[in-house]
């Protein structure tokens, strides 16, 4: 008994299969085993879909945000009476660690709750008129039924983000999660579904993901696209988009720049960056990914980063005594294999791992890589895995021109004990986040979102739930 969710698409308000009878596997990425059976949506269910979308809306826009409030922190505290057999869902289809789930799961469970709250204050204004007749105001509306595309890597906040922010608008929605990791999403619906949710304002389905999105977006019904995942699909979920004029929400990859000073405490740095750029194996889109250390104290920094690596604790993410998981699926090892070749052949020195732990499962050393060339490819593609590429730098001009030259924006972070410093590199740096001597840059009340081509839009905040509105004006005089 594995304690994996069952999976079902969940179209109007019911539980289901797909009428094709079309089905994929998914599989536990420590074990290389089949979990279960996902069923995939064929033309007829996602029509269902969009109809039930249609519906719901309906149903949702005029349902007062006290009532819809109600209904999110029901399903927020279901999802927490619910947090360790969630947990386990998304360790045994994900292979992050257990403490890394829990704590995932615990942040999607405010995400919902958050949005359900912030719903009640979606303000509009008065606007003063210019004659004493006319009353002007700008009241704020939901956008309508939603297309969201969520992938693998956060397989509970990602969700979590639009669902909630759809929801907490007034929206309906129909969320497409990703195949690789689909049981954390259907156990979040199916929290909404007990908390009483009404048939048709979340629908969830699956299948081949470019045949839903091609379908869903183009649809008369859906306003608005929300997507997370990498540039290239991005920029054609995006062209899609753009043809029918339909807003979009565009979280796609990043190369965290990270600036070390000369005067941290360089022990401290190197646990909070070993700590955050081995979370999930380093499959996060905000990872510390290009490192760049003052040279006064590049070597202490290394050494310190490479042995924390190395004593890393990497197994089953179930084990309570990992502190590093498996990556995500067989990709990601090639990936890491073929990142980490290039570097070496071009210069680098390989400071810790480099290699695949053992032969089953998708487990990959904490890797270090020391004065990497800036023309290996590591440097320049985001590497979404548990590899640490570190450059010195001496000028601060030039440290700020390589961490803002790539065409990614997303996060960025910069330590120094120095006020001074801070405030000038959170200037400089190009990035639509800053985490100034800490990572932890992603909360339910805070705007999350890149520049460049990392995308656009925010999720989180007043911003992500603004993303879910329009603002309309109505001006009024005697008759
Ligand atoms: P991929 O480009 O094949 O897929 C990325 C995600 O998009 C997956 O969840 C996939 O199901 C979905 N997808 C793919 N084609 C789609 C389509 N036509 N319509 C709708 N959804 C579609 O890559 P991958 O191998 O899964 O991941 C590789 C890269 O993706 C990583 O290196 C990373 O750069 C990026 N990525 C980013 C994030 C993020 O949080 N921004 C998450 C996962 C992956």
């Amino acid at each position: 008994m594995s304690g994996y969710e069952t999976l079902q698409m969940y179209i109007d308000g019911v539980w289901c299969d797909g009428s094709d009878g079309e089905y994929g596997e998914v599989i536990n990425p420590a074990t290389e085993e089949a979990l279960a059976r996902l069923p995939h949506a064929g033309t007829a269910d996602l029509d269902r879909a969009l109809q039930a979308a249609a519906k719901g809306f309906e149903v949702w826009r005029r349902t007062s945000p006290a009532e819809r409030g109600k209904i999110m922190r029901k399903a927020a505290d279901l999802m927490r009476e619910r947090l360790e057999s969630i947990a386990r869902t998304l360790t045994l289809e994900e292979g992050k660690t257990i403490g890394e789930s829990r704590a995932e799961v615990a942040t999607s469970a405010d995400i919902i709750d958050w949005y359900g709250q912030e719903g009640q204050r979606t303000y509009g204004r008065v606007i003063p008129p210019r004659s004493g007749d006319v009353r002007q105001i700008v009241v704020r509306e939901p956008i309508g039924p939603v297309a969201a595309f969520t992938p693998w890597n956060f397989p509970g906040v990602t969700p979590a983000r639009k669902i909630g922010g759809a929801l907490g608008a007034g929206c309906s929605i129909i969320i497409k999660a990703s195949e690789e990791t689909p049981g954390t999403c259907v156990a979040m619906v199916r929290a909404l579904a007990d908390a009483g949710l009404p048939a048709g304002v979340c629908n969830l389905v699956f299948g081949v993901p470019a045949k839903i999105s091609e379908y869903l977006i183009p649809s008369p019904i859906i306003r608005k696209v929300s997507f997370t995942g990498s540039i290239p699909v991005g920029k054609h979920l995006a062209q899609l988009a753009a043809q029918g004029m339909k807003p979009a929400t565009m979280e796609l990859g990043g190369h965290s720049p990270v600036i070390v000073f000369d005067d941290v405490d360089v022990e401290k740095v190197a646990q909070i960056t070993v700590a955050g750029k081995y979370r999930n194996a380093g499959q996060v889109c905000i990872s510390p990914t290009r490192f760049f250390v003052h040279d006064a104290v590049y070597d202490k920094f290394v050494s310190t980063f490479s042995e924390l690596a190395k004593a890393l604790p990497v197994g089953n993410g179930l084990d309570e005594a990992n502190r590093m998981g498996s990556l995500a699926n067989d990709r990601r090892m090639s990936a890491m294999d073929e990142f980490i070749g290039d570097a070496v052949d071009k210069g680098a020195k390989l400071l810790a791992g480099g290699e695949r732990i053992g032969n089953q499962g998708f487990f990959y050393q904490p890797t270090v890589l020391g004065d990497v060339p800036d023309d290996a490819r590591i440097m320049n593609e985001e590497p979404f895995g548990p590899v640490a590429p570190m450059q010195r730098w001496t000028t601060v001009d030039e440290m700020v021109k390589k961490a803002n030259g790539l065409p990614y924006g997303l996060a960025a972070y910069a330590f120094t004990k120095s006020n001074q410093r801070a405030a000038e590199i959170a200037d400089a740096l190009e990035s639509g986040m800053v985490g100034v001597n800490h990572l932890a840059i992603s909360l339910p009340e805070t705007p999350f979102g890149g520049v460049k081509e990392s995308g656009y839009g925010k999720e989180g905040g007043v911003e992500g739930l603004d993303s879910y509105m329009i603002s309309k004006f109505v001006t009024t005089t005697n008759a």
